[in-house]
């Protein structure tokens, strides 16, 4: 989470790879995956029927939520409108799964002596045989009506902004579970001839049906979850006095952020930084350092957020990506961090990386 990042001071340079461990939204998942037990059916299936396993659910790929605190405390709905995955048990659930046998992916177990969220301070024992188990479910065929009957209070958070408001506590689940299930999503036919692929490794492999597919000898990537990096960087001007920012055509009017892309294949992380900013700016860029990342599992980015440092400062910017783009000096930065732009002008939220970066560009930018 954004208030636990934590970055050393600059000595000789502005862009220091800190030795810190920066936590950034979605990050420092509380579960154990516990991935060697994905192959043994018997123990999945014990774990799944146990009393203190907890199945999170997804609606078309929406986390089914409730207000946060309302499963520790039900009378105290947070004001703040932030959400907790609703989390129900196999007995309310198991007529579901025996109708629908959607897509149950195995998130892992309590690991950290406290659950995701949830339990408010009540404490397990750290040993996997009292630990709750955690599973993600495929409700999409549940109606919302049903989905109520579990809590009146549910709602199915939008992909943006909506998932900024789950509890950060919760929010590396979700994104665990919101990857995996995105994947089952998309990935319903074997990627090599085409047959129906059925779901193994309790939700972390996809196999082919057809028994002559060349995907069943030896290791495919195409039956195993996708990852897919993108690099995403606060490029520093010359002078280090200015951060370059741009609006992308789909962005808030006055929002501005880190330029960002996808990695290409056979690129290195600095040359695809290097590239996405002379493609959509014009600027040339040089030194470029690693701060952080995090994933952003619509459907499958690892955001791997970068420092640069500009060569150049002319702009020329790329319509078909970008909206605008400009450099913006350190007080007008600050100004948008703290929303009181004279023109409304602001930055991401706190749980985005980019918001990160600004704040360690001016952490560390020079005056
Ligand atoms: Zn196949």
């Amino acid at each position: 989470m954004g208030d636990k990042s934590t970055t050393k001071p600059a000595q000789n340079s502005p862009y220091v790879n800190t030795d810190d461990n920066v936590v950034n939204f979605m990050s420092d998942n509380p579960l154990n995956r516990l991935s060697h037990q994905r192959k043994d059916s018997t123990w999945l299936a014990t774990t799944m029927a146990k009393e203190s396993t907890r199945f999170v659910l997804f609606s078309n790929l929406h986390p089914v939520c409730i207000p946060a605190e309302s499963r520790a405390h039900p009378a105290k709905a947070s004001p703040s409108k932030q959400q907790h995955l609703l989390t129900v048990t196999h007995e309310n659930i198991k007529s579901y799964l025996e109708e629908h046998e959607p897509v149950v992916v195995f998130l892992g177990i309590s690991s950290q002596n406290t659950s995701p969220q949830g339990d408010s301070g009540k404490r397990s024992n750290s040993t996997q045989e009292s630990s709750p188990a955690w599973f993600a479910v495929d409700a999409t065929a549940m109606s919302l009506d049903q989905l109520k009957q579990f809590d009146s209070r549910v709602v199915l958070l939008a992909v943006y902004p909506g998932m900024m408001r789950i509890e950060p506590t919760d929010a590396a689940v979700y994104a665990q579970a919101r990857a995996l299930l995105a994947w089952h999503d998309r990935y319903r036919f074997c990627a090599t001839c085409g047959c129906i692929a059925t779901v193994e490794d309790a939700g972390y492999k996809r196999r082919c049906t057809n028994d002559d597919c060349r995907s069943l000898q030896g290791a495919h990537n195409t039956c195993y979850p996708r990852v897919d990096p993108t690099v995403i960087m606060a490029v520093s001007s010359v002078d280090q006095s200015r951060l370059l920012l741009g609006r992308g055509q789909k962005f808030p009017r006055s929002m501005w952020s880190c330029l960002a892309g996808f990695i290409e294949p056979g690129e290195s992380i600095e040359d695809a930084c290097r590239r996405e900013v002379k493609e959509e700016s014009g600027v040339c860029v040089g030194q470029v350092k690693y701060h952080s990342s995090q994933t952003w599992p619509m459907p499958s980015s690892l955001m791997i957020g970068c420092l640069a440092e500009a060569l150049t400062s002319d702009i020329t910017v790329d319509k078909t990506e970008l909206d605008d783009a400009r450099w913006f000096c350190r007080e007008e930065v600050q100004q948008m961090m703290q929303r009181r732009h004279p023109q409304g002008l602001y930055l991401p939220p706190k749980q985005a990386i980019a918001h990160q970066l600004v704040l360690q560009w001016l952490k560390t930018a020079n005056l």
